[in-house]
């Protein structure tokens, strides 16, 4: 059996995640028992929604126990099958966390197309951030043509989708980033009509004359005084899609919104959302997001961290906005 190289979660974060929280181990790889497949992981998925996870409390699911592997998305080669659904040489994408090989069970994996997209995708545009895009704009704010769609943390995996699914809808996409390159990008290559730099120090401003007809959807990644900006512009019956609240996730004391006043006084629906409480819609929203990549509609950026043992600094990264697209680690 070969070396499987772990990356366990060691310690509890107080406040920001350190390199002290992870521990790298190595073990024989497992074998799989009926039913299962060994899967060979070839690239991992860093997503925020793990910093939730590594408290106690836990976010939306329970908190991870310590000891245990670090959970993540995956994709990777079947390498041996006792399931008929699987052979060797099968891609696959599953959820077998931050190591080198892993064994799941059959009906917890689903084979991948690399004629359609090279795998990676199916951990970004393809995969869970760009299904959260289309679900938490197209099903729940329903953006209508001519309408402003402002959306936070824009350059990275759900925001990047979030804008571009704004423009194939035939609305005004405004992006806010952190720094210059991040926004030319936004507007250079992903086709936004704006983007703002909120490190520039006149969000309000800038957003304003973005905006010149007030936001009509507020697609929310970041949470803090961005969200609270953002508050001040919206319109009379206008959508905020709450998907996460990245610049809190490190904070020991959260950020106390000012602005809650025009979600009464404009009449505002906010919905939070968790994309895999709509299983249902995932089927449509894949379709729909391969077909526009193939039409050349979608674009996407990768930020690859090389190797397992660079996991951890780079998910410290994402979590500061050292990531510019969507963060993953080539494992082989
Ligand atoms: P990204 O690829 O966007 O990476 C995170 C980005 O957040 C960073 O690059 C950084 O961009 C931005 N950021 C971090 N800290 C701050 C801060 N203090 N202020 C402003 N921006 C900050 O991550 P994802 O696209 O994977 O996730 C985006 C959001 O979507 C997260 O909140 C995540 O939790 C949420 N999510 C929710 C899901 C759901 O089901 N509800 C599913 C998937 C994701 P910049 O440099 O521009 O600041």
């Amino acid at each position: 059996m070969p070396v499987n190289r772990q990356i366990l979660f060691a310690s509890r974060p107080k406040g920001w995640v350190t390199e002290d929280n992870f521990r790298l181990v190595e073990s024989p790889a497992p074998s799989p028992a009926e039913r299962q497949v060994l899967v060979r992981n070839h690239w991992l998925s860093l997503d925020p929604y793990m910093r939730g996870r590594m408290d106690e409390a836990g976010s939306y699911a329970k908190g991870a126990e310590l000891g245990q592997v670090m959970v993540g998305g995956t994709v990777g080669e079947v390498i041996e099958s006792k399931s008929p659904r699987f052979g060797p040489g099968d891609m696959v994408v599953g959820a077998l966390g931050w190591q080198e090989y892993g064994v799941s069970d059959a009906g917890a994996l689903v084979k991948i197309d690399t004629s359609i997209a090279p795998a990676s995708c199916y951990l970004g545009i393809l995969g869970m951030p760009g299904v959260t895009a289309w679900v938490g704009l197209l099903d729940i704010a329903q953006p209508k043509e001519g309408e402003t769609v402002v959306v936070s943390a824009a350059s990275g995996a759900v925001g990047s989708v979030v804008g571009q699914l704004a423009k194939i809808r035939g609305c005004r996409a405004v992006g806010i980033a952190g720094g210059a390159p991040k926004c030319a990008y936004v507007t250079g290559e992903l086709g936004f009509d704006a983007c703002i730099d909120y490190k520039a120090g006149s969000l309000y401003a800038d957003l304003r004359a973005a905006a010149p007809r007030g936001i009509d959807v507020c697609f929310e990644n970041v949470g803090g005084e961005i969200f609270d900006t953002v508050l001040q512009l919206m319109n009379p019956f206008s959508r905020i899609t709450v998907c996460g609240l990245v610049s809190q996730y490190n904070l020991t004391e959260p950020y106390a919104v000012k602005n809650l006043r025009s979600v009464l006084v404009n009449r505002v629906r906010m919905q939070g959302f968790i994309v895999s409480d709509r299983l249902d819609l995932w089927p449509r929203a894949k379709a729909e997001l391969a077909g526009w990549l193939k039409a050349g509609r979608l674009r996407y950026r990768e930020c690859v961290a090389q190797g397992l043992e660079a996991a951890p600094t780079a998910f410290i990264g994402m979590l500061r906005g050292w990531n510019f697209g969507k963060q993953l680690v080539k494992l082989i």
